[in-house]
């Protein structure tokens, strides 16, 4: 069956009205866009003025405004409801209704981690080789504070190799990037080689030296990953 929107390619969906769709929504369907372009270009040659062309930036069109006493918005109301029946328009918020409960198990993580004074040491460290801006927490819960740290874990999680991250080093405080369980083995991701630029990085190279002087001391099995592709070959 092909996609009733306009793009011409197989439909991969039933929606609600029964049409097939290349896409979850018409709204996503390429024919749809570019048939809702044109209609909109068509519409402006012809003088139409849409009701957002504000005299003033900082005025919003529909301000006080409601179904009852505009005619503009009861209409934009009805086209609404009208495609949310008929299944070409799709909540955004369908789906989504573990949102608020991960919310709380993120929030929970991360304070209960700022709290751990070396914890916060490492996050500095992340913070000094420009590692902050892309933290957060992969599908499956673990919570990375740097892109490469993010990649590394989805790796491991999608290979469902059994890891654990920011462990801490035993018999210190420091903690490790990960520990893969099962070869018992410590890594550390070295996303920007301290080696080369531990000038400028000053104590906080110290403290990553530190850190590896605890591995060795111990005679723990560790290994420096630089990049992505290093993690695939230790696995
Ligand atoms: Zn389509």
């Amino acid at each position: 069956m092909k996609c009733k929107y306009g793009c011409n390619q197989e439909a991969k969906f039933i929606l609600v009205n029964g049409k097939g769709c290349c896409s979850k929504s018409p709204n996503s369907c390429g024919g749809m866009k570019l048939k809702n372009k044109q209609g909109l270009k068509r519409k402006r040659k012809n003088g139409w003025n849409p009701g957002y062309n504000f005299k003033n930036e900082n005025e919003i069109w529909n301000k006080g405004l409601s179904a009852n006493n505009d005619k503009r918005v009861k209409k934009g109301k009805e086209t609404l409801i009208f495609r949310y029946k008929n299944g070409t328009l799709i909540p955004s918020f369908l789906g989504k209704f573990h949102k608020e409960k991960s919310k709380k198990i993120i929030s929970t993580k991360l304070k209960k981690f700022y709290k751990d004074p070396e914890e916060r040491k490492r996050l500095r460290d992340i913070g000094r080789k420009g590692g902050f801006g892309k933290k957060g927490i992969t599908e499956k819960g673990t919570r990375y504070e740097s892109l490469i740290e993010k990649e590394i874990f989805e790796y491991l999680e999608n290979k469902n190799i059994l890891f654990e991250a920011h462990k801490h080093i035993p018999n210190s405080s420091k903690i490790s990037d990960v520990y893969l369980i099962e070869k018992d083995l410590w890594i550390e991701i070295d996303g920007i080689n301290r080696e080369k630029r531990k000038k400028w990085l000053g104590k906080n190279y110290e403290y990553w030296l530190d850190k590896l002087k605890i591995y060795k001391k111990q005679n723990l099995n560790y290994k420096i990953i630089y990049n992505k592709k290093d993690i695939a070959q230790l696995v």
